[in-house]
């Protein structure tokens, strides 16, 4: 891979089977090949052409040649198949429609999806073979796309080129430079604990300001206390922070029934509201069960995790590797936090606040990381072939491809000839695979699995 590859925008081709989708492939990369490899087995490169139209380079990818290759399985399926992969990746959409058998009640359908997606759609009407045909396109105009273009993927009739100036018109901006735009952004962080860690004096420390009221009695920051503060970056585009404080989840049997309800449900209401999570810890106390719980409740919510462990001017005979050997011992108590990031402060001091900041940000970032189908295929392919499945009464698990779904929390969508044959340690496994591959530091990973039929 190229970093040409990464940035070359996708289009997808959608539609249902013999409108002519290869066919149109096909003529837009402008050479006859094959596209006839539906072999099962875990897709690589096979559904993605590298199309040049006047200077535009963009990379075409026929969702029909995911789909298409499992006849068997129910029409809808695979219209929802095309639809995932094409929401996941493409930058602008092409449905296509056949001219000769008119629209159907599928065609709505599609078109009824892909106008949620909030991407470029464009309706093309193909089998268009004559000037005198090009009346048929007429009942197109009911799928609410726009004007339909007229084509002949066949044929070659003129209507190609005005489809692949629209698509190129739809394109985005491909100039590298505007690839990752300096933009201000606003991430809500949930600052979490317990009472005492040093939740209040942190968000002080960070914002600069006593927003939050600091005081030795355990529970006097009861209520959430939020305060929001600017960062520029060194693109120069705005961070805006807002910083939710809320008060600590308190021990059961310490306090009166209503507070403690009342302080429990407020963390996790803030955790859901927030983009990221900062768990903060007391240095000298560690980790406790309220932690864990916490931990899960934010794991449970899909957010990135930064482990903040405060107090650490408390820490003596800091030795160099201290920050490696503590990270260690609290992750053995906390487990499910194993991807956060974690780092070590003190409110007290100041020593490393800036970096809560730095953590936040990439936490934030790498939650929204969004990688391409075929690299995921690839590295998915590469960890089965190091580490088949294993084979259960001679069944194996057969992961047929796989796509991200989805985004914060990046969500894996594997699709094999039977999900139930997933287990929990493989699925680790691949989950370990991914995060080697690409940057998810700080977010949780997802994997799901989804049961497809493979062609024999
Ligand atoms: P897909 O299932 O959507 O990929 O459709 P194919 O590309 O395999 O095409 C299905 C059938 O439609 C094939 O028999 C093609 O030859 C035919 N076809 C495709 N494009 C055209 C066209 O522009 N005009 C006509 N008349 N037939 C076409
Ligand atoms: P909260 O209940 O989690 O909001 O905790 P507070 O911010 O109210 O802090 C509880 C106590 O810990 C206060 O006495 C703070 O002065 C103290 N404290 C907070 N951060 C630090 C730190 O980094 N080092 C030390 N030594 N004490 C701290």
């Amino acid at each position: 891979m190229t970093a040409s590859d990464r940035i070359k925008p996708l289009v997808a081709i959608v539609g249902r089977p013999n409108v002519g989708k290869s066919t149109l492939i096909n003529r837009l990369v402008g050479a006859r090949k094959a596209i006839v490899d539906d072999q099962p087995g875990v897709t690589r490169d096979r559904a993605y052409f590298d199309v040049d139209w006047t200077g535009r380079d963009f990379t075409v990818i026929d969702t029909g040649g995911f789909t298409d290759a499992r006849p068997d399985e129910p029409f809808a399926e695979r219209i929802n198949e095309q639809a995932a992969i094409a929401q996941a990746e493409a930058d602008v959409i092409v449905l296509l429609l056949d001219g000769r058998s008119g629209m159907t009640p599928i065609d709505q359908a599609i078109a009824n999806d892909l106008r949620r997606l909030k991407k470029p759609v464009i309706a093309a009407v193909n089998k268009i073979d004559a000037p005198q045909q090009a009346g048929d396109i007429a009942e197109f105009y009911a799928l609410g796309l726009g004007d339909p273009i007229a084509v002949s993927a066949l044929h070659g009739f003129g209507g190609v080129g005005d489809l692949l100036d629209a698509i190129c018109a739809a394109l985005p901006d491909a100039s590298p430079d505007t690839e990752g735009e300096a933009s201000d952004t606003t991430i809500r962080m949930a600052i979490v604990g317990r009472p005492n860690v040093g939740k209040s004096s942190l968000l002080n420390a960070l914002s600069g300001q006593e927003r939050a009221i600091v005081s030795e009695v355990s529970g006097t920051t009861r209520d959430a206390v939020e305060a929001s503060f600017t960062r520029t970056r060194a693109d120069g585009a705005q961070t805006r922070f807002v910083a939710v404080d809320t008060a600590g989840i308190r021990k059961k049997s310490k306090v009166p029934y209503g507070i403690e309800m009342f302080s429990v449900d407020r963390a996790i209401r803030a955790i859901r509201e927030a983009d990221v999570t900062a768990l903060i810890l007391d240095a000298e106390t560690g980790v406790t069960d309220q932690d864990k719980r916490l931990v899960e409740t934010s794991n449970k919510a899909g957010r990135p995790l930064v482990i903040v462990v405060n107090k650490w001017d408390c820490v003596s005979n800091k030795k160099p590797n201290s920050h490696e050997t503590y990270r260690k011992e609290l992750l053995s108590y906390l487990p499910h936090g194993d991807f956060a990031l974690m780092i070590f402060v003190s409110a007290k001091t100041g020593q490393r606040i800036e970096r809560i900041l730095d953590a936040v940000e990439t936490a934030y970032a790498n939650a929204r990381r969004r990688i391409r189908t075929h690299l995921v295929n690839q590295v998915i392919a590469e960890a089965v072939s190091l580490h088949p499945p294993p084979v259960i009464k001679n069944r194996g698990l057969n992961i047929l491809y796989a796509t991200q779904g989805e985004v914060d929390p990046p969500t894996f969508i594997l699709f094999a000839n039977d999900a139930k044959l997933m287990k929990d340690d493989y699925r680790r496994y691949l989950e370990k695979k991914l995060r080697e591959s690409f940057d998810f530091t700080g977010s949780p990973v997802r994997l799901a699995v989804r049961t497809r039929e493979s062609r024999r």
